[in-house]
């Protein structure tokens, strides 16, 4: 495994990590979730990722017990969870003080937990002014109960501004982001926060490498049994694998199929190791269903060094669907 700053942050966190998101306490329960955090933890995973509403605070329930069954150190493990949707009151959710305490506090009794390492806003709360959430945030990591605060999905001038606050204030900064990042998503991560890296030393841990699945090319031939698609209460997210959207993404997939395949590499190591070659991303948190899926996941970071300036313009160009790739990051 490599180990990566986040950002200017002194903390490493491990170039892959894994999170729960969907699956734990829906397809994994407690015995399959340990099975698939423990195959993470023996490739070197570090950091683990969830948030207080993956399945209703049950996926930090399942990820305590993990944690707490396996008797892993404390110190060895990057512990993060996500505060915003905690429950249907008018203060359950987003980032007053009120809910940012109450919902770090049932957050880490449900993880039994004394502390997170990252601890998110989730969103932006545009009903609650950044200086109350920045204040709450920086109160939260001066009592120890996290280490690093950080923002999730916020746009570029809303971070600016919570660090002009946190610096005016002689508060905390956010250390990092967590936006989605993957061969279709790549605007913010690639574009609009691209001052922030060197001005605030943001460190990012991106979600969703995969596409909800889709880059791993198991949608060619129509929906997979069993596959997130599939799953009750998330029907919302059926616009990723089907419709207009879905197909060019889906036509986008197996036109990489051949790069893969001439890499010697399946087209999810393919799409993370994409993921893992952005300088600007601190970890790339997979997600995974079966064991399987994250054996085969965790071994994308060798394949990182095999994707070289000519792989990554082909790549470029079956993305953008065009010749030849220009207006890139990489260039
Ligand atoms: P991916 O895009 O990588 O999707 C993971 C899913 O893809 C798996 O659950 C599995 O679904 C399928 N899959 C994974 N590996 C393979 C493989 N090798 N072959 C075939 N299929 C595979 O990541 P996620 O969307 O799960 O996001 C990762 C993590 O990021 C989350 O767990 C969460 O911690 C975080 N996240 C954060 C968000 C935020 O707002 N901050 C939002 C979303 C995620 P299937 O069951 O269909 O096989």
């Amino acid at each position: 495994m490599e180990y990566r700053r986040l950002g200017s942050a002194g903390l490493k966190v491990s170039a892959l990590s894994f999170g729960s998101w969907v699956t734990f306490g829906s397809q994994l329960d407690v015995g399959k979730a340990a099975a698939c955090m423990r195959a993470a933890r023996d490739a070197g995973v570090n950091f683990f990722d969830t948030a207080e509403v993956y399945n209703a605070g049950t996926a930090e329930e399942i990820m305590g017990r993990v944690i707490k069954d396996a008797g892993w150190k404390r110190s060895d493990l990057v512990i993060s969870t996500k505060i915003y949707w905690g429950g249907r009151g008018p203060n359950d959710t987003g980032l007053s003080r009120k809910h940012l305490f109450e919902g770090t506090h049932a957050a880490l009794k449900r993880l039994q937990l004394d502390y997170v390492d990252l601890l998110f806003c989730h969103r932006p709360d545009l009903h609650t002014p950044i200086e109350e959430t920045v204040a709450a945030m920086t109160d939260l990591v001066r009592q120890g109960k996290a280490f690093y605060w950080g923002t999730s999905e916020w746009s570029a001038a809303q971070i600016v501004t919570a660090a002009a606050i946190a610096r005016r204030e002689h508060l905390i900064p956010p250390q990092m982001e967590q936006p989605e990042y993957n061969m279709f998503r790549r605007d913010r991560v690639e574009k609009e926060y691209l001052p922030l890296y060197g001005s605030l030393g943001l460190g990012t841990t991106i979600w969703s490498p995969l596409a909800s699945g889709v880059l791993s090319g198991k949608y060619q031939d129509g929906i997979p049994k069993n596959s997130r698609a599939t799953l009750k209460g998330y029907e919302w997210l059926r616009g990723n694998f089907d419709g207009p959207e879905a197909k060019e993404k889906i036509a986008k997939t197996a036109a990489l199929a051949p790069i893969a395949t001439e890499l010697g590499m399946t087209l999810a190591q393919l799409a993370i190791a994409w993921c893992l070659k952005n300088p600007h991303v601190s970890t790339v948190i997979t997600g995974a269903s079966e064991v399987e899926q994250v054996k085969e996941n965790m071994q994308a970071l060798p394949f990182a060094a095999k994707l070289g300036p000519e792989v990554l313009a082909r790549i470029e160009a079956v993305l953008k669907n065009k010749p030849e790739a220009e207006d890139d990051w990489r260039d």
